[in-house]
Protein backbone atom coordinates (compact mmCIF):
# COMPACT_ATOMS: atom_id res chain seq x y z
CA UNK A 1 0.00 0.00 0.00
CA UNK A 2 1.38 3.57 -0.58
CA UNK A 3 1.12 5.84 2.04
CA UNK A 4 0.62 9.17 1.09
CA UNK A 5 0.78 10.34 5.46
CA UNK A 6 4.58 9.95 4.64
CA UNK A 7 4.90 13.08 3.40
CA UNK A 8 3.82 13.86 -0.37
CA UNK A 9 6.56 15.13 -2.83
CA UNK A 10 3.92 17.27 -4.68
CA UNK A 11 3.71 20.17 -1.70
CA UNK A 12 3.09 20.56 1.87
CA UNK A 13 -0.16 20.78 3.69
CA UNK A 14 -1.44 24.03 4.99
CA UNK A 15 -5.05 25.21 5.81
CA UNK A 16 -7.69 23.01 6.23
CA UNK A 17 -5.14 22.16 8.70
CA UNK A 18 -7.79 18.94 10.33
CA UNK A 19 -8.00 17.32 7.57
CA UNK A 20 -4.38 17.55 6.21
CA UNK A 21 -3.68 15.96 9.62
CA UNK A 22 -6.37 13.32 9.75
CA UNK A 23 -4.56 12.09 6.15
CA UNK A 24 -1.52 10.53 7.61
CA UNK A 25 -4.85 7.61 8.56
CA UNK A 26 -3.52 7.99 12.63
CA UNK A 27 -6.99 8.16 14.24
CA UNK A 28 -6.90 10.88 16.71
CA UNK A 29 -9.64 11.97 19.23
CA UNK A 30 -11.34 15.90 19.17
CA UNK A 31 -8.87 16.86 22.23
CA UNK A 32 -5.78 15.58 20.12
CA UNK A 33 -7.07 17.84 17.43
CA UNK A 34 -7.43 20.60 19.28
CA UNK A 35 -4.56 20.10 21.11
CA UNK A 36 -2.23 19.69 18.00
CA UNK A 37 -3.78 22.98 15.66
CA UNK A 38 -4.52 25.17 18.76
CA UNK A 39 -8.07 25.44 17.69
CA UNK A 40 -10.83 26.14 19.84
CA UNK A 41 -12.72 22.64 20.98
CA UNK A 42 -15.93 23.84 19.35
CA UNK A 43 -14.14 24.82 15.81
CA UNK A 44 -12.68 21.30 15.93
CA UNK A 45 -16.20 20.04 16.79
CA UNK A 46 -17.97 21.71 13.49
CA UNK A 47 -15.01 21.08 11.24
CA UNK A 48 -14.89 17.22 11.93
CA UNK A 49 -18.85 17.50 11.67
CA UNK A 50 -18.35 19.07 8.09
CA UNK A 51 -15.76 16.38 7.01
CA UNK A 52 -17.86 13.17 8.76
CA UNK A 53 -20.67 14.61 6.58
CA UNK A 54 -18.61 14.35 3.24
CA UNK A 55 -17.66 10.84 4.23
CA UNK A 56 -13.69 12.01 4.02
CA UNK A 57 -13.43 10.89 7.68
CA UNK A 58 -14.85 8.03 9.99
CA UNK A 59 -14.67 7.20 13.34
CA UNK A 60 -12.48 4.46 14.59
CA UNK A 61 -12.87 2.37 17.41
CA UNK A 62 -12.84 4.39 20.78
CA UNK A 63 -10.52 6.02 22.70
CA UNK A 64 -10.66 6.20 26.64
CA UNK A 65 -9.78 9.39 28.03
CA UNK A 66 -8.37 10.46 31.10
CA UNK A 67 -11.98 10.52 32.90
CA UNK A 68 -12.81 7.14 31.60
CA UNK A 69 -15.77 8.32 29.26
CA UNK A 70 -15.37 7.41 25.47
CA UNK A 71 -14.38 9.64 22.96
CA UNK A 72 -14.46 8.95 19.21
CA UNK A 73 -11.29 9.24 17.12
CA UNK A 74 -11.49 9.79 13.56
CA UNK A 75 -9.18 9.36 11.02
CA UNK A 76 -8.96 9.45 6.90
CA UNK A 77 -11.52 6.78 5.14
CA UNK A 78 -9.73 5.86 2.44
CA UNK A 79 -12.61 4.63 0.20
CA UNK A 80 -14.85 7.61 0.51
CA UNK A 81 -13.96 8.74 -2.99
CA UNK A 82 -11.68 7.18 -5.47
CA UNK A 83 -9.64 8.49 -8.27
CA UNK A 84 -8.76 7.79 -11.96
CA UNK A 85 -4.99 6.95 -12.73
CA UNK A 86 -3.63 6.89 -16.21
CA UNK A 87 -0.25 5.81 -18.07
CA UNK A 88 -0.08 6.32 -21.40
CA UNK A 89 2.56 4.91 -23.12
CA UNK A 90 3.69 5.11 -26.62
CA UNK A 91 2.37 1.18 -27.27
CA UNK A 92 0.56 0.37 -24.20
CA UNK A 93 -1.31 2.07 -21.07
CA UNK A 94 -2.39 0.99 -17.73
CA UNK A 95 -5.34 2.57 -16.22
CA UNK A 96 -6.08 2.07 -12.05
CA UNK A 97 -8.74 3.48 -9.77
CA UNK A 98 -6.96 3.80 -6.55
CA UNK A 99 -8.52 4.56 -3.10
CA UNK A 100 -7.54 8.18 -1.02
CA UNK A 101 -4.21 6.45 -0.07
CA UNK A 102 -3.17 5.48 -3.86
CA UNK A 103 -3.93 1.67 -3.28
CA UNK A 104 -4.76 0.13 -6.53
CA UNK A 105 -8.62 -1.52 -6.41
CA UNK A 106 -8.85 -2.04 -10.14
CA UNK A 107 -7.01 -2.01 -13.09
CA UNK A 108 -7.04 -2.71 -16.92
CA UNK A 109 -4.01 -2.88 -19.15
CA UNK A 110 -4.21 -2.52 -22.73
CA UNK A 111 -2.01 -2.04 -26.16
CA UNK A 112 -2.82 1.74 -27.56
CA UNK A 113 -1.00 3.78 -30.23
CA UNK A 114 -0.52 7.03 -29.20
CA UNK A 115 -0.10 8.47 -32.85
CA UNK A 116 -3.75 7.51 -33.04
CA UNK A 117 -4.15 11.53 -31.37
CA UNK A 118 -5.43 12.34 -28.39
CA UNK A 119 -9.43 12.13 -29.11
CA UNK A 120 -8.86 8.00 -29.80
CA UNK A 121 -6.46 7.97 -27.53
CA UNK A 122 -8.45 9.55 -24.14
CA UNK A 123 -11.47 8.39 -25.48
CA UNK A 124 -10.17 5.00 -24.59
CA UNK A 125 -9.32 5.85 -21.54
CA UNK A 126 -12.37 7.49 -20.34
CA UNK A 127 -14.46 4.06 -21.49
CA UNK A 128 -12.52 1.64 -19.83
CA UNK A 129 -11.95 4.11 -16.78
CA UNK A 130 -16.25 4.20 -16.84
CA UNK A 131 -15.91 0.45 -17.48
CA UNK A 132 -13.66 0.11 -13.95
CA UNK A 133 -15.47 2.72 -11.77
CA UNK A 134 -18.90 0.10 -13.20
CA UNK A 135 -17.25 -2.84 -12.39
CA UNK A 136 -16.45 -1.81 -8.60
CA UNK A 137 -19.86 -0.55 -8.24
CA UNK A 138 -18.82 2.66 -7.85
CA UNK A 139 -20.56 5.89 -9.01
CA UNK A 140 -18.97 8.93 -11.06
CA UNK A 141 -19.58 10.88 -8.48
CA UNK A 142 -17.67 9.65 -5.84
CA UNK A 143 -14.73 10.14 -8.80
CA UNK A 144 -12.60 13.39 -7.19
CA UNK A 145 -10.24 13.90 -9.77
CA UNK A 146 -8.19 11.82 -12.45
CA UNK A 147 -4.00 11.66 -13.10
CA UNK A 148 -2.82 11.33 -16.47
CA UNK A 149 0.96 10.80 -17.50
CA UNK A 150 2.08 11.18 -20.88
CA UNK A 151 5.04 10.01 -23.06
CA UNK A 152 6.37 13.62 -23.81
CA UNK A 153 6.74 16.84 -22.04
CA UNK A 154 3.78 18.48 -20.40
CA UNK A 155 3.36 22.13 -19.76
CA UNK A 156 2.29 21.39 -16.01
CA UNK A 157 -0.17 24.21 -15.43
CA UNK A 158 -2.10 23.95 -18.41
CA UNK A 159 -2.14 20.01 -18.80
CA UNK A 160 -1.12 20.51 -22.78
CA UNK A 161 1.65 18.43 -24.13
CA UNK A 162 4.67 20.58 -25.73
CA UNK A 163 5.96 19.62 -28.92
CA UNK A 164 6.42 15.76 -27.96
CA UNK A 165 8.57 14.00 -30.21
CA UNK A 166 6.85 11.12 -30.90
CA UNK A 167 2.88 11.86 -30.24
CA UNK A 168 1.67 13.69 -33.76
CA UNK A 169 -1.54 15.52 -33.04
CA UNK A 170 -0.44 16.10 -29.53
CA UNK A 171 0.98 19.17 -29.26
CA UNK A 172 -0.89 22.16 -27.28
CA UNK A 173 -3.97 19.69 -27.48
CA UNK A 174 -6.12 20.90 -24.08
CA UNK A 175 -6.22 17.49 -22.24
CA UNK A 176 -7.90 18.50 -19.13
CA UNK A 177 -10.45 20.39 -21.16
CA UNK A 178 -11.38 17.49 -23.08
CA UNK A 179 -11.50 14.54 -20.39
CA UNK A 180 -13.58 17.07 -18.62
CA UNK A 181 -15.96 16.70 -21.54
CA UNK A 182 -16.72 13.65 -19.92
CA UNK A 183 -15.32 12.90 -16.37
CA UNK A 184 -16.30 16.36 -14.82
CA UNK A 185 -13.39 16.40 -12.33
CA UNK A 186 -9.87 17.57 -11.90
CA UNK A 187 -7.78 16.37 -14.35
CA UNK A 188 -3.65 16.17 -13.67
CA UNK A 189 -1.46 15.91 -16.33
CA UNK A 190 2.43 15.29 -16.15
CA UNK A 191 5.38 13.61 -18.25
CA UNK A 192 5.69 9.88 -18.00
CA UNK A 193 9.72 10.12 -16.09
CA UNK A 194 7.82 12.60 -13.43
CA UNK A 195 5.32 10.53 -12.25
CA UNK A 196 7.39 7.61 -12.61
CA UNK A 197 9.63 9.56 -10.36
CA UNK A 198 6.20 9.87 -7.87
CA UNK A 199 5.63 6.50 -8.02
CA UNK A 200 8.65 4.99 -7.38
CA UNK A 201 9.46 7.08 -4.73
CA UNK A 202 5.80 6.81 -2.77
CA UNK A 203 5.90 3.21 -3.29
CA UNK A 204 9.70 2.42 -2.20
CA UNK A 205 11.68 5.65 -1.06
CA UNK A 206 8.79 7.53 1.30
CA UNK A 207 11.35 9.02 3.33
CA UNK A 208 14.19 9.98 0.83
CA UNK A 209 14.11 13.57 0.23
CA UNK A 210 16.76 13.91 -2.12
CA UNK A 211 15.78 11.23 -5.26
CA UNK A 212 16.25 11.11 -8.77
CA UNK A 213 14.55 8.66 -11.11
CA UNK A 214 16.26 7.83 -14.39
CA UNK A 215 13.81 6.11 -17.38
CA UNK A 216 16.02 3.99 -19.60
CA UNK A 217 14.10 3.14 -22.62
CA UNK A 218 13.45 4.22 -25.88
CA UNK A 219 14.55 7.87 -24.64
CA UNK A 220 16.27 8.46 -21.49
CA UNK A 221 15.20 11.19 -19.02
CA UNK A 222 15.15 11.77 -15.35
CA UNK A 223 12.28 12.91 -12.51
CA UNK A 224 14.09 14.92 -9.63
CA UNK A 225 12.51 14.89 -6.24
CA UNK A 226 14.47 17.11 -4.07
CA UNK A 227 13.70 18.72 -0.37
CA UNK A 228 10.92 16.49 -1.10
CA UNK A 229 9.49 17.78 -3.88
CA UNK A 230 9.15 17.68 -7.48
CA UNK A 231 11.08 19.83 -9.04
CA UNK A 232 9.54 20.41 -12.99
CA UNK A 233 11.81 23.69 -13.28
CA UNK A 234 10.96 26.92 -15.11
CA UNK A 235 9.33 25.34 -18.00
CA UNK A 236 8.36 22.19 -16.96
CA UNK A 237 11.67 19.89 -18.43
CA UNK A 238 13.78 19.93 -15.35
CA UNK A 239 15.14 16.26 -15.76
CA UNK A 240 15.47 16.26 -18.91
CA UNK A 241 19.30 14.49 -19.31
CA UNK A 242 18.85 13.00 -22.81
CA UNK A 243 20.43 15.76 -24.71
CA UNK A 244 23.50 16.49 -22.95
CA UNK A 245 26.55 15.39 -24.66
CA UNK A 246 28.70 12.67 -23.65
CA UNK A 247 32.56 12.67 -24.31
CA UNK A 248 32.25 9.40 -26.10
CA UNK A 249 29.52 10.86 -28.31
CA UNK A 250 31.56 13.05 -30.72
CA UNK A 251 30.14 13.39 -33.84
CA UNK A 252 27.44 10.71 -33.49
CA UNK A 253 23.95 12.50 -35.20
CA UNK A 254 20.85 12.38 -32.31
CA UNK A 255 17.27 12.88 -33.84
CA UNK A 256 17.32 16.05 -32.01
CA UNK A 257 19.30 17.49 -34.41
CA UNK A 258 22.65 18.09 -32.05
CA UNK A 259 25.52 15.68 -31.83
CA UNK A 260 26.83 13.01 -28.87
CA UNK A 261 23.58 12.92 -27.01
CA UNK A 262 23.31 10.41 -23.68
CA UNK A 263 20.21 9.55 -25.73
CA UNK A 264 21.83 9.05 -29.29
CA UNK A 265 24.49 6.57 -27.35
CA UNK A 266 23.09 5.03 -24.37
CA UNK A 267 18.84 4.63 -25.01
CA UNK A 268 17.81 0.88 -25.98
CA UNK A 269 17.54 1.90 -29.54
CA UNK A 270 21.12 2.93 -29.59
CA UNK A 271 22.23 0.09 -27.98
CA UNK A 272 20.44 -2.17 -30.45
CA UNK A 273 21.65 -0.32 -33.33
CA UNK A 274 26.16 0.04 -32.38
CA UNK A 275 24.90 -3.60 -31.85
CA UNK A 276 23.62 -4.16 -35.50
CA UNK A 277 26.47 -2.35 -36.66
CA UNK A 278 28.69 -5.67 -34.77
CA UNK A 279 26.66 -7.85 -36.75
CA UNK A 280 24.52 -8.68 -33.96
CA UNK A 281 20.99 -9.08 -35.26
CA UNK A 282 19.38 -6.36 -32.47
CA UNK A 283 16.65 -4.58 -33.94
CA UNK A 284 15.21 -2.81 -30.35
CA UNK A 285 16.37 -2.08 -26.70
CA UNK A 286 14.12 -5.73 -25.80
CA UNK A 287 16.60 -7.70 -28.26
CA UNK A 288 19.68 -6.48 -26.41
CA UNK A 289 17.97 -7.30 -23.15
CA UNK A 290 17.21 -10.58 -24.32
CA UNK A 291 20.85 -11.20 -25.02
CA UNK A 292 21.54 -10.24 -21.93
CA UNK A 293 19.63 -12.52 -20.27
CA UNK A 294 21.18 -15.30 -22.23
CA UNK A 295 24.98 -13.88 -21.26
CA UNK A 296 26.02 -12.65 -24.46
CA UNK A 297 29.29 -10.97 -24.11
CA UNK A 298 28.77 -8.14 -26.53
CA UNK A 299 25.24 -7.27 -25.53
CA UNK A 300 26.23 -7.39 -21.96
CA UNK A 301 29.50 -5.11 -22.50
CA UNK A 302 26.84 -2.68 -25.12
CA UNK A 303 25.19 -2.45 -21.77
CA UNK A 304 27.76 -2.12 -19.58
CA UNK A 305 29.05 1.17 -21.47
CA UNK A 306 25.95 2.34 -21.94
CA UNK A 307 25.84 2.33 -17.53
CA UNK A 308 29.55 4.20 -17.89
CA UNK A 309 27.65 7.05 -20.16
CA UNK A 310 24.88 7.37 -17.95
CA UNK A 311 26.82 7.31 -15.51
CA UNK A 312 28.98 10.32 -16.88
CA UNK A 313 25.97 12.37 -16.63
CA UNK A 314 24.52 11.40 -13.40
CA UNK A 315 27.66 12.35 -11.99
CA UNK A 316 27.08 15.83 -13.02
CA UNK A 317 23.95 15.51 -11.63
CA UNK A 318 25.48 14.35 -8.33
CA UNK A 319 27.22 17.23 -7.91
CA UNK A 320 24.17 19.81 -8.36
CA UNK A 321 21.85 18.23 -6.56
CA UNK A 322 23.59 15.58 -3.99
CA UNK A 323 20.68 12.73 -4.50
CA UNK A 324 20.82 9.76 -1.73
CA UNK A 325 19.17 7.76 -4.08
CA UNK A 326 19.38 7.51 -7.95
CA UNK A 327 17.03 4.54 -8.87
CA UNK A 328 17.46 3.45 -12.18
CA UNK A 329 13.82 2.68 -14.55
CA UNK A 330 12.29 2.02 -18.00
CA UNK A 331 12.28 -0.81 -20.17
CA UNK A 332 16.54 -1.04 -20.19
CA UNK A 333 16.46 -1.59 -16.54
CA UNK A 334 15.68 -4.61 -17.04
CA UNK A 335 19.38 -5.45 -18.29
CA UNK A 336 20.18 -5.47 -14.50
CA UNK A 337 22.97 -5.35 -12.76
CA UNK A 338 25.14 -4.96 -15.73
CA UNK A 339 23.77 -1.68 -16.30
CA UNK A 340 23.81 -0.61 -13.13
CA UNK A 341 27.68 -1.77 -12.85
CA UNK A 342 28.30 0.85 -15.15
CA UNK A 343 26.38 3.75 -13.71
CA UNK A 344 28.27 2.90 -10.33
CA UNK A 345 31.63 2.51 -11.75
CA UNK A 346 31.40 6.11 -13.31
CA UNK A 347 29.27 8.04 -10.35
CA UNK A 348 31.69 6.32 -7.40
CA UNK A 349 34.92 6.92 -9.12
CA UNK A 350 34.26 10.32 -10.17
CA UNK A 351 32.06 12.01 -7.54
CA UNK A 352 33.31 13.56 -4.49
CA UNK A 353 33.73 11.38 -1.43
CA UNK A 354 31.35 13.12 0.75
CA UNK A 355 28.37 13.03 -2.17
CA UNK A 356 28.69 9.46 -2.79
CA UNK A 357 28.96 8.16 1.02
CA UNK A 358 25.43 7.62 2.03
CA UNK A 359 24.23 7.46 -2.05
CA UNK A 360 22.28 4.63 -2.96
CA UNK A 361 22.13 3.33 -6.76
CA UNK A 362 19.40 0.61 -7.35
CA UNK A 363 17.32 -0.69 -9.96
CA UNK A 364 13.28 0.34 -9.90
CA UNK A 365 11.87 -1.94 -7.59
CA UNK A 366 8.26 -0.88 -8.52
CA UNK A 367 9.12 -1.35 -12.16
CA UNK A 368 6.29 -0.55 -14.96
CA UNK A 369 3.81 0.32 -11.98
CA UNK A 370 5.47 3.19 -10.95
CA UNK A 371 3.65 4.91 -13.47
CA UNK A 372 0.35 4.83 -12.65
CA UNK A 373 0.83 4.65 -9.14
CA UNK A 374 2.40 8.26 -9.56
CA UNK A 375 -0.55 9.37 -11.10
CA UNK A 376 -2.84 8.33 -8.76
CA UNK A 377 -0.61 9.91 -6.35
CA UNK A 378 -0.87 13.21 -8.47
CA UNK A 379 -4.98 13.06 -8.64
CA UNK A 380 -4.95 11.96 -4.59
CA UNK A 381 -2.69 15.19 -4.01
CA UNK A 382 -4.68 17.73 -5.64
CA UNK A 383 -8.03 16.19 -4.48
CA UNK A 384 -7.00 16.43 -0.90
CA UNK A 385 -4.83 19.63 -0.85
CA UNK A 386 -5.83 22.64 1.74
CA UNK A 387 -7.96 24.30 -1.59
CA UNK A 388 -10.23 21.43 -2.52
CA UNK A 389 -11.07 20.35 1.08
CA UNK A 390 -11.96 23.67 1.35
CA UNK A 391 -14.31 24.19 -1.67
CA UNK A 392 -15.77 20.74 -1.12
CA UNK A 393 -16.38 21.72 2.98
CA UNK A 394 -17.73 25.39 1.66
ZN1 LIG B 1 19.87 14.79 -28.70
Amino acid sequence: MVDVSRGSALGASGASELFQLLRDGRPRTRAELAETTGLARSTIALRVDALMDLGLIAPVGDAVSTGGRPSSRFALNPGARVVLAADLGASHAVIAVTDLTGTVLADHRGAIDIADGPEVVLGWMVEQGSALLAGLGRQHGELIAIGIGLPGPVQHSTGRPVHPPIMPGWDGFDVPGWVQQHLQVPVLVDNDVNISALGERAAAWPDAEHLLFVKVATGIGAGVISGGLLQRGAQGIAGDIGHVQIARGAGVPCHCGNNGCLEAMASGPAIAAALRSAGLETRSGQDVIDLVKRGDVQAIQAVRQAGRDLGEVLTACVSLMNPSVIVIGGSMAQAGEHLLAGVRELVYSRSMPLATEHLTIVQSTVGADAAVIGAGMLAIHHALSPESIAAMTA
